[in-house]
């Protein structure tokens, strides 16, 4: 007979997944539909049957601690089989929205991310931050001659302030996954084979998972996938674009002292990979609005964080090209305030990146790798 287990539902849980869109969960009378039909799910103790019911119970602890929920790619092949309407793929959506927020901190974030009536104090604050920062600089001008955004917003002026953003952002990450990366180990499928090297563990585990996420096999593997898959595709390399291009500018600048490399010539190889990431963002985007507002109301329904994180990766998309094509035209009325916008997008996805959908890439990394490591993959 198996072991007695005592629950502690949390019902304060229970509330927050159905308002992060798992309001479906009642109508589950387990009959398992939604695991047989899962292609990733694996066959030992498959999901999304077994987290429809957790869930339901407010089993909180062992949701945010089961990989399971990392391993659905949100196809939704399940919502559509499912006998009794229930949406078990929006319900695991939910779920990981309730986690990296609950391993996000500090949690006063989190609340305000997930409530648009916040959205415009998020956003207040870096635009409120630059303004008094360019006015203290009396920088609160637009600049004459040549179009060139140094001269408007100085790098003592913001890069300071991105360096400091990513620091904390990066600590907040570190402690979120640490946390995660144990809570798993104790959690629902604990790990059998602990006893690797390091070096083993990346060779075994870590590197095929980068490669699967870099090759987005996962998607392609789910049906009604797949016209995601592009868009997602173009989104996660136009993001890898934009990192390297920021990367090699910021060792440029700082390391190597190349003061005067900005702005770059339209046809340094580096400025056309920062455009071919511009446009690959948009596309992908373009593509992902579309998708979502065709598939409202029958198999899949986005919520707030779902919107909020598509919809500002498009501005920063769009303010970026109309930032480049205004400098091009010689436009400073209009050249230098796109390029304060974009600014403001930036910092909006870099400092709040822990409490966003930007934070789904690294859970389900984690995830991914433990799952290879505890032998949970299919
Ligand atoms: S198919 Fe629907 S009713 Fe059946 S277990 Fe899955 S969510 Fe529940
Ligand atoms: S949404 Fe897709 S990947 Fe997720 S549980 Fe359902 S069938 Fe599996």
């Amino acid at each position: 007979m198996a072991d007695r287990q005592l629950i502690e539902p949390d019902m304060d849980f229970v509330k927050k997944v159905v308002g992060f869109g798992g309001d479906t969960l009642k109508k589950c009378f387990q009959c398992a539909t939604c695991s047989v039909v899962c292609k990733l799910s694996p066959e030992k103790n498959p999901f999304p049957r077994k987290e429809m019911i957790w869930a339901s119970w407010g089993l909180k602890d062992r949701l945010v601690t089961d990989p399971d929920v990392w391993l659905c790619h949100q196809c939704n092949d399940c919502s559509i089989y499912c006998p009794r309407g229930a949406k078990p793929g929006d319900a695991l959506a939910a779920i990981r929205n309730y986690s990296f927020m609950h391993y996000a901190s500090p949690g006063f974030l989190g609340k305000a991310l997930s409530q648009g009536r916040y959205l415009p104090l998020l956003l207040a604050f870096p635009i409120v931050l630059f303004l008094f920062l360019l006015g203290i600089t009396g920088h609160l001008n637009i600049p004459e001659g040549e179009i060139v955004f140094k001269k408007f917003v100085p790098h003592t002026i913001v890069d300071p302030v991105f360096i400091l953003v990513s620091i904390l952002v990066f600590i907040s990450i570190a402690v979120g996954v640490k946390r995660f990366w144990k809570g798993m180990m104790n959690g629902v499928h604990p790990s059998e084979s602990r006893n690797l090297s390091l070096l083993d563990f990346v060779k075994s585990h870590v590197i095929p998972v980068l490669v699967d996420v870099f090759k987005h096999s996962k998607f392609k593997d789910c049906e009604e996938n797949r016209p995601r898959y592009f868009a997602h595709l173009m989104i996660f390399y136009g993001f890898i674009a934009l990192a390297i291009v920021t990367g090699i500018v910021f060792i440029g600048i700082y390391l190597l002292g190349l003061h005067e490399m900005l702005p770059l010539n339209q046809l340094n190889p580096i400025k056309l990979l920062a455009n071919l990431g511009a446009v690959a963002l948009f596309i992908g985007c373009t593509i992902v609005i579309s998708n979502r507002l065709k598939a409202e109301e029958d198999k899949s329904r986005s919520t707030y964080l779902d919107w909020v994180f598509i919809i500002m990766v498009y501005l920063v998309a769009i303010s970026g090209i109309l930032t480049e094509v205004t400098r091009l035209l010689d436009v400073a009325v209009l050249a230098y305030p796109f390029y304060f916008v974009h600014l403001v997008l930036v910092f909006y996805l870099i400092a709040y990146l822990p409490f966003s959908k930007f934070a789904h890439f690294i859970y389900r990394t984690v995830a991914l790798v433990y799952s290879s490591y505890s032998g949970r993959e299919k």
